[in-house]
Formats: C-alpha cells, structure tokens, sequence
C-alpha cells in the first residue's frame, strides 16, 4: 500500500497556511508519505487577492503545484494537482461562516484554466462540470461548526475524517461516516495539513496507483482506506 495526504495546503497561496514547499515535502516524508495531493483553498478573496496585485491567480495556484512537485521528487514523493473551492453563495454571514467548501480529485491544469471562477458555482452546476470532466467533488468537513453539509444528490463523496484538530472534535467526524454511508457516498480522510505535525491522517491506497487518475478510481472501486487516528 501506499500513503497518500488528500489534503493539504501550501503557503502563501493559501491564507492560512504555515510551511512552504520545500518543508512541506520534507515534512511529508518523514512522517512516511508516498503521495500527496495539493488542495489549496480557492475562494472569490483570494482570487481577487492575487488579481489586485498584478497575478494571474490560476497561474499562482499553478506555481505552488509545481513547486510541490519539485520538492517532493527530491525526496521521491509523488505530488498531484487537486484544489478546494469554497461556493461563495452559500456562506452565511461573513466570509468564514457557514459554508460549502468542495474537494476536488481528477481535475488537470487545463481543467483550472477552462474554469477560472469555479468559486461562484452552484453545487448543481459544480457537480454537473465535475461529471463532464471525470472528476469527484467531496465536500471537506461537512458537519463543522463553519460549514452544512451540501446535499448528497451534488457530492460524489464527503471527506469523513478531517484530522485538523482544532476545527473538528470527533462527534464531527462521526456525524460525517453516518451521513456517506446512509447515502453510498465516496469517503475520504486527510489531514486539512496547514502546518508542521498537521500530517496526521490521508489515505492508504493499492501501491499500482501512481498518478492522480489512479486515485479517482480506487476511490470509486472501494480499494483506498481511511487513516483515522
Ligand atoms: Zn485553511
Ligand atoms: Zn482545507
């Protein structure tokens, strides 16, 4: 089997964040990674954030992939390309408030490119471009205090093991395992990575899977495990 990260994110695209690549890969390593898929948070603010100052944002995003990919080769781990969008029309008050935040597995470069506002979807139309494009959209955390969960008609899966300790005490996670499996949904583990001793969680997967491809099916034919510590 191989250990995979279904959830991290990277300094400075992401807000949030703390370590930048370079750590990150080694970060990752250590604690025994083979894979990792990058899922930087891609909101409307951010968006406009990278814009105002001059960036093409999907070029941005872009970069941090990249530079996920160079560091994590040195250290032979192999990195590919996901995201996190967060569905600006369903917050609740600011823009931290209740809200949809959607992983996205299977997408490639052009996919962001054809798609630059993704953010400003409905969960009806994401879903819809999601199954044009042969990709799974799982809903991250879907029972936190900061989101509700998106109804399982336009999700392929939720991710029911959030390890981000702060944001997702266990009865959370729970509520999620009941929901997908009441539904048939695709579930999910990662450990919503931010920063160093985050890599607590991800997915084991057959050893055969070696791109990002690969990952989508074993999540559709039932072969990629949970981590749930
Ligand atoms: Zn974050
Ligand atoms: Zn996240």
């Amino acid at each position: 089997m191989k250990k995979i990260e279904t959830h991290l994110h990277t300094a400075p695209f992401s807000p949030c964040a703390i370590e930048y690549p370079r750590d990150i890969a080694r970060i990752l390593k250590k604690a025994g990674f083979d894979a990792v898929i990058i899922t930087n948070h891609y909101r409307k603010d951010i968006y406009e954030y990278w814009q105002e100052r001059g960036c093409d944002p999907v070029d941005k995003y872009l970069e941090a992939y990249h530079e996920l990919v160079k560091y994590c080769k040195k250290v032979d781990i192999d990195a590919w390309l996901g995201i996190e969008v967060h569905l600006w029309r369903y917050n609740v008050g600011d823009v931290y408030g209740p809200m949809h935040e959607v992983l996205l597995y299977g997408i490639d470069e052009q996919f962001l490119r054809d798609n630059p506002h993704i953010y400003d979807l409905t969960v009806e139309e994401l879903k819809e471009l999601c199954d044009k494009s042969g990709v799974l959209a799982i809903q991250s955390h879907p029972y936190r205090a900061t989101s509700r969960p998106i109804d399982p008609a336009y999700v392929h899966g939720y991710e029911v093991y959030n390890a981000n300790p702060e944001q997702n005490p266990p009865h959370i996670n729970a509520l999620a395992y009941e929901a997908a499996e009441q539904h048939g949904l695709i579930m999910t583990s990662g450990s919503d990575f931010h920063k160093r001793g985050d890599e607590v969680s991800g997915m084991y997967i057959p050893t055969i899977v070696k791109d990002i491809a690969g990952f989508v099916e074993c999540l559709k034919d039932g072969s990629a495990r949970l981590i749930q510590e």
